[in-house]
């Protein structure tokens, strides 16, 4: 398939926002595509090379793209920044910058999709001494035979900053209707999504065996499955209106949500943003099996950090020793922890996703067999707001942070938040009732005892609509030395010369960062603000919504991609709940 053709198509995407139209081009583009060159190009598309559990990144930077267009155009490398100052985008500037060259050469041959990914798959793969070289050299291979537009996009692709705005749901809606000739079919597709956390295969799927292929799409061992996830309620009243007469209470667990496949002694482990995070718990691979009675189990349990003396449950940040790539075994020792399973999804051969809650806890309590490693979250059956209240003093005086309370009659909706699970956090720390995730943007650097760190981060929440980040505070309060010193580190290694366009920011920064990492901070409110981005003009035309006195509570949320940071309807909810508490207190 030509890359001319995907290009063309990416092209046109840009320009555009509105989802219809978007649609519209994929579905083009679908039609254009040879069944067996979709699943790439759906990759492409996301700009990625595999589904995200597959780890397989471009990791090319932004210094060495310069000289790879360097190299091919015969240009410097100053005069190519220059045109990256001005443009903003790299891939902009690359297309400008061959222009020029093209004007005086001859295209030597038409690129195709196929030689273009699996040279990006090249890239992705090379390690050591000599891979810079060879990156480069991949690169300038590709961009000597590219059209300036065929190079833009492949400089996007291998930068990251491919922005399309098409989200999941728009990429299958095309799927249906070019291969089934119906939208609504698109909800058939998202199961199968759900179960194989791969759009790649999915769209390979229906391209070749229509629907009836998809209908038949099965859990795969060793894929992830999207995990569901739970909404949030305030109090034991709301939760009773909620959930009805009966319905089970698990201990809120504080550690890392952990999905373990296992077959025999193979277990592979993934995160909540399905992550293959085995490498961090060697111990749970070793252990694990002789837990496990069933010869094939997808799980899901939290990891804790625990006082090996004691049992107590340890804070979740106890556990961000074990994110290191070597001396592993010795983290292990240093910071033990316990597997606290609350779900089963596969056995033997079997989904479980549809059975119901009940069902699903009797198979678990079958298949483990708990010892001081292995553990069942603790759970009840609950009928009353005094139940809720007792069970939830018994959680957090164990370390926990509250409780979940699941519908007993309910089956396991695989990426999905809803209602047959909620939440139930008891945050004397917090004002608002809940914690946000945000994601730093940009940094300043620190004065006395902080200086030579940052001392105070810029943050901003998710904006869905746009796929863009949207400043909401600056937070410098609640960073221990130990902190500021982890997040220089991590944070240094995500500074851009340029701010990322995807970050709306009004505030500027001494630096500014890829957006990619997510902490936690509370905050004691959340006010009108004409600076901040956030939310702008959904409250009040011409101002944003900001945190007041915000504070670090030393999460650093690996797990989180910054599309699951708090979003801003999730923060317009926040601002309204406490409006409503500000409201009922003044007419008291
Ligand atoms: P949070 O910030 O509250 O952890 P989240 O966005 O990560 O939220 P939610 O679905 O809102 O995810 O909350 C559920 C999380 O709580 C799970 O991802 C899991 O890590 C953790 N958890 C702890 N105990 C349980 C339990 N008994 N059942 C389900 N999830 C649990």
């Amino acid at each position: 398939m030509k890359f001319s053709i995907l290009s063309d198509s990416l092209n046109k995407m840009e320009s555009t926002t509105k989802r219809l139209e978007l649609t519209d081009y994929l579905v083009e583009l679908f039609k254009n595509t040879p069944q067996d060159v979709v699943g790439r190009i759906v990759y492409l598309l996301q700009g990625k090379l595999r589904p995200d559990f597959e780890g397989i990144e471009l990791g090319v930077a932004e210094k060495l793209a310069i000289k790879a267009i360097s190299k091919s155009s015969g240009i410097t490398s100053k005069k190519i920044e220059e045109e990256y100052r001005k443009t903003g985008d790299l891939g902009q500037a690359a297309t400008i910058i061959l222009e020029q060259k093209t004007q005086t050469t001859f295209l030597v041959e038409n690129i195709t999709v196929e030689r273009v990914y699996e040279t990006l798959f090249k890239i992705a793969k090379l390690e050591g001494n000599r891979s810079q070289d060879m990156k480069m050299k991949y690169i300038s291979s590709l961009l000597n035979d590219a059209t300036p537009l065929e190079a833009s996009f492949i400089l996007k692709i291998l930068l990251g900053t491919l922005r399309l705005g098409v989200a999941e749901n728009t990429l299958m809606d095309a799927m249906a209707i070019a291969y089934t000739g119906n939208k609504e079919n698109r909800t058939i597709l998202e199961k199968a999504y759900n179960v194989s956390s791969d759009l790649g295969k999915v769209a390979e799927v229906v391209a070749t065996k229509s629907l009836q292929g998809i209908q038949e799409f099965k859990i795969i061992l060793f894929n992830p499955i999207r995990p569901m996830l739970a909404d949030r309620v305030k109090s034991e009243e709301e939760t009773i209106e909620k959930m009805g007469e009966k319905f089970a209470a698990e201990y809120k667990l504080d550690g890392e949500r952990v999905q373990l496949h296992v077959k025999g002694e193979k277990v592979v482990l993934f995160s909540r943003s399905l992550e293959n995070i085995s490498q961090y718990y060697p111990d749970i691979i070793e252990k694990i099996p002789k837990s496990i009675q069933a010869d094939e189990v997808i799980l899901e349990a939290e990891a804790v950090a625990i006082n090996e003396n004691t049992g107590e449950f340890l804070p979740f940040q106890e556990l961000m020793h074990r994110r290191r790539k070597y001396k592993i075994e010795k983290a292990v020792s240093q910071y033990p922890i316990t597997v606290n399973f609350f779900d089963v999804l596969y056995h033997n051969g079997n989904s479980c996703l549809e059975l119901e809650y009940q069902e699903r806890r009797k198979l678990l309590e079958k298949i483990v067999k708990e010892d001081d490693y292995s553990k069942l979250v603790p759970m009840t059956i609950v009928k009353s707001e005094n139940d809720i209240e007792d069970y939830l003093e018994n959680s957090i005086n164990s370390g926990c942070e509250g409780l979940m309370l699941k519908m007993l009659d309910k089956p396991y909706q695989a990426g999905a938040r809803g209602s047959h699970w909620l939440k139930l956090k008891r945050e004397y720390r917090n004002e608002l009732g809940d914690s946000l995730d945000l994601v730093v943007i940009g940094g300043f650097f620190g004065k006395g005892r902080r200086t030579g760190v940052y001392g105070t981060l810029l943050l901003a929440s998710y904006d869905e609509d746009n796929d863009t980040f949207t400043s909401i505070c600056k937070v410098g309060t609640g960073f221990t030395d130990e902190y500021l010193d982890q997040l220089y580190q991590i944070l240094s290694s995500k500074v851009t010369i340029k701010k990322n366009p995807r970050i709306i920011s009004e505030m500027e920064a001494d630096v500014w960062f890829e957006p990619e990492l997510v902490i936690e901070v509370v905050a004691s409110e959340i006010t009108l603000s004409p600076i901040h981005k956030a939310a702008k003009d959904e409250i009040r035309k011409g101002a944003g919504l900001a945190l007041r006195f915000p504070k670090f509570t030393g999460k650093i949320r690996v797990e989180k991609f910054p599309e699951d940071a708090s979003n801003n309807q999730e923060v317009i909810s926040l601002y309204k709940g406490q409006k409503k508490i500000a409201h009922g207190k003044s007419l008291m």
